[in-house]
């Protein structure tokens, strides 16, 4: 197959191997860059429990999505590797891998993705300080493995709270996005925990709930009514440890106005979606933009949904802002399908 013939996908998460699936479909090469040694992003990098809205395990889930590409003869992976320069133009791009690789392809597909929100950046909600203050990534490994224990010493929590929007809305820390997924994802791992471990109570400590579309009874209701989780209105101010070794959650119930202080078992923050750490390195290599937060910038909203800023190089999923794993996927597809029609009609005029 020529060049025209070939997309280039860089990242194997579910937007990635979304767009590759599609362009194998239309009879069309594509040839997938991961920078990971394994495939399937971030549900399967860092280890998500159940996902939401299907309730299927994000290792059975994706895993499906990553065997479709592996059995597909259309489609080749390089995996740790990374594209460290790209030369040519729309219809005749040749990158260079960091293993030696050459890849000529007529077109480019950014699926890389996003980085979590690093909980360090929030010092006073205690994590890295308590070892029983967790990310919703370390609880939903704890959920997969089916035991709710507090790390420090190995008891059942009676009391777990969530805390919402950490890295998230929180304007202190350059973070003004909505993560869009968190709020969903927490109400679902309340439910998890208390399926596990019946005893524990769970807290999830909100400034809005956004639960968005049909999640709302399916997740936010569900949760409340059957599942018995807690809800409370708050400002967090700070996490601390009190003389019996529990961790207290201090800040203000915004809806009654006091000052509030609860003991908790474990705290778990409720991270949100940052922009791929890689991304000022990607933008100079594929020569595209990025907008104002550091996501990938796009061409047009309406009519070149998964254009970058530069002709032939397409987006898709989290690298463009925070998104769910449906849209992720849909955006793949809506890319590949893009790509390969500017392909077909650049083939069309040159013959
Ligand atoms: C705690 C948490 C829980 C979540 N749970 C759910 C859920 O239950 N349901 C749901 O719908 N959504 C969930 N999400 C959102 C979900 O993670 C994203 O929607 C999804 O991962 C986006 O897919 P993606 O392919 O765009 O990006 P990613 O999953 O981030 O995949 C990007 C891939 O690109 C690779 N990559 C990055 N840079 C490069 C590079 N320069 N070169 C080569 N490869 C590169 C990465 O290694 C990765 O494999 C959750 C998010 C969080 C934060
Ligand atoms: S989805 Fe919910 S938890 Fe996540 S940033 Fe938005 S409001 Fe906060």
């Amino acid at each position: 197959m020529s060049a025209q013939d070939t997309v280039l996908v860089v990242g194997a998460g579910p937007a990635g191997l979304s767009a590759a699936a599609t362009i194998a479909s239309m009879g069309k090469k594509a040839v997938i860059v991961e920078k990971e040694d394994i495939l399937g992003g971030a549900p399967i990098i860092s280890g998500y429990a159940k996902l939401v809205p299907s309730g299927e395990w994000a290792k059975d889930a994706i895993g499906r999505m990553v065997s479709r590409v592996e059995g597909d003869g259309n489609i080749s992976i390089h995996k740790s590797a990374k594209v460290t320069q790209v030369a040519g133009e729309a219809g005749n791009f040749t990158a260079t891998l960091s293993n030696g690789d050459k890849v000529e392809a007529g077109a480019i597909i950014l699926g890389t993705g996003f980085t979590h929100f690093d909980s360090i950046n929030k010092p006073e909600w205690g994590f890295g300080t308590y070892e029983d203050v967790l990310t919703t990534t370390q609880m939903e490994q704890m959920v997969a493995a089916g035991q709710i224990r507090c790390p420090s010493d190995g008891r059942v929590p009676e009391r777990v709270a969530i805390l919402l929007c950490v890295g998230s809305r929180d304007r202190q820390i350059g973070r003004e996005w909505c993560s869009k997924i968190c709020c969903t994802v927490s109400t679902n791992l309340a439910m998890e925990i208390k399926e596990i471990s019946p005893s524990t109570d769970v807290f999830i400590y909100y400034m809005d709930i956004r639960t968005f579309g049909l999640y709302e009874d399916k997740f936010y209701w569900k949760s409340q009514e059957e599942f018995k989780t807690k809800f409370v209105k708050a400002r967090i101010a700070e996490v601390t440890k009190s003389p019996d070794g529990r961790l207290l959650v201090k800040g203000e119930d915004t809806l009654v106005k006091r000052p509030i202080v609860i003991p908790m078992d474990i705290v778990v923050h409720a991270i949100g979606m940052d922009p791929n750490a890689l991304n000022p390195e990607i933008a100079r290599t594929f020569g595209i933009g990025l907008e104002k937060h550091g996501f990938i910038d796009r061409a047009e909203q309406y009519t070149n949904s998964q254009g970058t800023t530069r002709k032939g190089i397409y987006v898709c999923g989290a690298a463009t802002g925070p998104d769910d794993i449906d849209s992720s996927i849909a955006q793949g597809q809506s890319a590949g399908a893009r790509a390969v029609a500017d392909l077909y009609g650049q083939q069309k005029i040159a013959s």
